[in-house]
């Protein structure tokens, strides 16, 4: 957020139900502050009857563009003017920006996010599995993907996402749970996109809720494997705590976070470089408050 408010200040925001525990205002605001924009960031709760009235009162009131969160990823489609290709093949934005002539454009940096803390590891080619079939895996099968991950596996308990993916994306391998060890031996990254994980405590095989895979699953994983939990609090996660007690490379969702949310900001600021570093630190700053 710019040091004060004006007449000029202009509106980003952000739109979900609930939006109480969002680090999306701070970390934005703090980028906002360092780079001098006139612009303020706010969290918008709106209840899913609502979501089509906030869309269009946010272009009455000249917002310059906001996030978009569960539960209205997908819902939001069909009030876009423009929808680019990635969000599309994925059936979810996040990110929402004025067309110049009117309306609204949508994309996903959801995407961009996931992948970031990837790139530097140059994992063209590796064995991948993807746990968990929801909105989240979605955005996370089309990077992998992008990046030539494979083969592409993906786990998940709904017989029927499981189909929708595959016809979504043919190239994929989809399992059930039942089936998940049989392929752990030739997995090199693990990508948790269950919410199996939110709760704390010690992994204990009857409550399933702590961890996504048991500390016998984990050690099936080859030397080197990396695994990545999409879920940033608790943070570390207890599968990163196991996967890096066992020598695995632990990442966390905290960097996907931060990761989409300066690919926005940098496009509502019309492609300007935003500092990543501050983000990071006013989100942490806030977790670690809360
Ligand atoms: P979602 O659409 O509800 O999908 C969750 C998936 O997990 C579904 O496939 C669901 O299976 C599966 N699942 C839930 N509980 C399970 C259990 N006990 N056993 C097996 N599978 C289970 O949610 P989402 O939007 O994809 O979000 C998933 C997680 O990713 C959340 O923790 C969210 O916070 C996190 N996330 C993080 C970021 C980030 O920036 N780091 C971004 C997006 C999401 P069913 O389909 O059968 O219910």
């Amino acid at each position: 957020m710019h040091s004060s408010i004006s007449g000029t200040t202009r509106l980003l925001g952000l739109i979900g139900d609930p939006v109480d525990h969002s680090l999306s205002p701070a970390m934005h605001n703090a980028a906002l502050a360092a780079l001098g924009e006139n612009y303020c960031y706010v969290p918008f709760p709106v209840a899913p009857d609502h979501l089509a009235a906030a869309v269009a009162g946010l272009a009455a009131i000249g917002v310059r563009g906001f996030n978009v969160t569960i539960p209205h990823k997908q819902a939001i489609l069909p009030l876009l003017q423009q929808v680019d290709a990635r969000a599309s093949a994925v059936g979810a934005v996040n990110t929402v920006y004025p067309l110049p002539g009117g309306g609204w454009a949508g994309t996903n940096t959801d995407i961009d996010g996931f992948l970031q803390p990837l790139l530097p590891l140059k994992l063209k080619g590796i064995p991948t599995l993807i746990l968990g079939s929801g909105g989240a895996a979605r955005a996370v099968i089309q990077g992998c993907l992008e990046q030539g991950l494979q083969p592409l596996r993906v786990v998940g308990r709904s017989p029927q996402k499981l189909a929708t993916l595959q016809q979504t994306w043919p190239q994929i391998q989809v399992l059930t749970w039942a089936e998940l060890d049989s392929c752990l031996a030739q997995t090199q990254l693990v990508i948790n996109t269950t919410p199996i994980g939110m709760q704390k405590g010690e992994f204990d095989a009857k409550n399933t809720a702590t961890s996504p895979l048991s500390w016998e699953q984990l050690r099936l994983l080859p030397t080197g494997a990396i695994v990545y939990d999409l879920i940033y609090v608790p943070d570390p996660t207890l599968l990163l705590q196991m996967a890096a007690d066992l020598g695995h490379t632990p990442i966390t969702g905290l960097e996907m976070l931060i990761q989409q949310g300066a690919k926005a900001l940098s496009l509502w600021l019309g492609g300007k470089p935003v500092p990543v570093a501050m983000m990071r630190q006013a989100a942490q700053q806030q977790l670690a408050q809360s």
